[in-house]
């Protein structure tokens, strides 16, 4: 074995190897294709939460890879706006729509407009999701059902839909974003921890149902994801603050437009025998990061989840 490398160089091994991201829901300035930019030429793909966050990197990562998307989620005016900064920087079509994950009459009218406006849909990513630190004993009833409602019937309701209406015809593939927060009983995360494993369960049942329509069915679970929603409700700032990221193998948070990559690669053919699985996209961090109840509890009372 040589020598290991000094600090420097390998910061710039490092750095060269992480792709770039900006933290607010803007496009990336530049961008450099590691993978051929027509991979989903043709394509379309519906995205559930795509105005913001890291749904909002995977709609454009995607269309800078030649494909149309949908971008669906409650508040129009969102998705309105990042359509047009998507359509901008990447000059495909992206069709931005209002719909409720919860409410299956929202989502046939959606998915009914993406059809008319775009003739298929290939892919669906069900990105959709609310999350907040709370411990168990205070949680409402309500707080744990509307988590509930949101990610895992939110996914079942979007994916059925999109199966009657064309996969079961055509075929497809769904990425769920899920976490890995239930894999070692994350503190303060009982009602997020539950909801993301149902839909990893989901995940494999329906791979085995759908796999003869010609439908993958995968989940991804991002680990701790700067420049996010749920990196700021989470305590993702104050970790970095303090320098907690250093626990984690890779010693850092992940980037948006890493979560975007590893997604391209469930949603194209590059993983066309892929299915049933769970891809964990998280710099090795659910292996060595502390549970810490006590820090966790800290984050929540200085309110750094409102
Ligand atoms: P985000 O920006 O808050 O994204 C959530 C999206 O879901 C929003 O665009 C929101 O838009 C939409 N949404 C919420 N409720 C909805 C509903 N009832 N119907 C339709 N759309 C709804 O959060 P993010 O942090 O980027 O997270 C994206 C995904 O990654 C989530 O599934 C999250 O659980 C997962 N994840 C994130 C991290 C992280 O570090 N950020 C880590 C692990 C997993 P509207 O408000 O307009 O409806």
């Amino acid at each position: 074995q040589g020598a290991a490398p000094a600090p420097a160089m390998a910061e710039a091994a490092m750095a060269a190897r992480v792709p770039p991201d900006e933290d607010e829901d803007e496009c990336l300035p530049q961008y450099r294709h590691l993978l051929s930019p027509d991979l989903l030429a043709g394509q379309v793909a519906f995205i559930t939460g795509g105005g913001s966050g890291i749904g909002f990197r995977i709609a454009e990562i995607f269309m800078r890879h030649g494909c149309r998307t949908v971008i669906a989620s409650r508040n129009l005016q969102r998705v309105s706006e990042a359509s047009k900064k998507l359509v901008a920087a990447t000059g495909q079509q992206c069709l931005p729509l209002s719909m409720d994950v919860r409410q299956p009459q929202t989502i046939v009218a959606a998915v009914d407009e993406a059809l008319k406006e775009f003739q298929r849909i290939d892919i669906l990513i069900n990105g959709a999701a609310g999350n907040f630190l709370c411990p168990a004993s205070a949680l409402s009833f309500n707080a744990f059902k509307t988590v509930i409602d949101i990610d895992t019937l939110g996914t079942f309701n979007t994916s059925k839909v999109i199966f009657e209406k064309y996969f079961r015809d055509h075929g497809g593939v769904i990425v769920n974003i899920t976490a890995t927060l239930s894999y070692r009983g994350q503190a303060l995360q009982v009602h997020a921890g539950a909801a993301k494993a149902a839909i990893d369960a989901m995940t494999r049942h329906l791979a085995v149902e759908w796999g003869p329509n010609n439908v993958r069915v995968n989940s991804l679970a991002p680990g701790p994801i700067s420049g996010t929603e749920g990196f700021r409700r989470l305590g993702g700032k104050l970790a970095e603050k303090f320098d907690q990221f250093s626990v984690i193998p890779l010693q850092r948070a992940g980037n948006k437009t890493e979560i975007a990559h590893s997604t391209l690669y469930l949603a194209s053919p590059l993983s066309s025998y892929v299915t049933g699985t769970t891809l964990v996209v998280d710099g090795g961090s659910w292996l060595t990061s502390p549970n810490s109840f006590s820090a966790l509890l800290g984050v929540w009372a200085a309110g750094a989840n409102q």
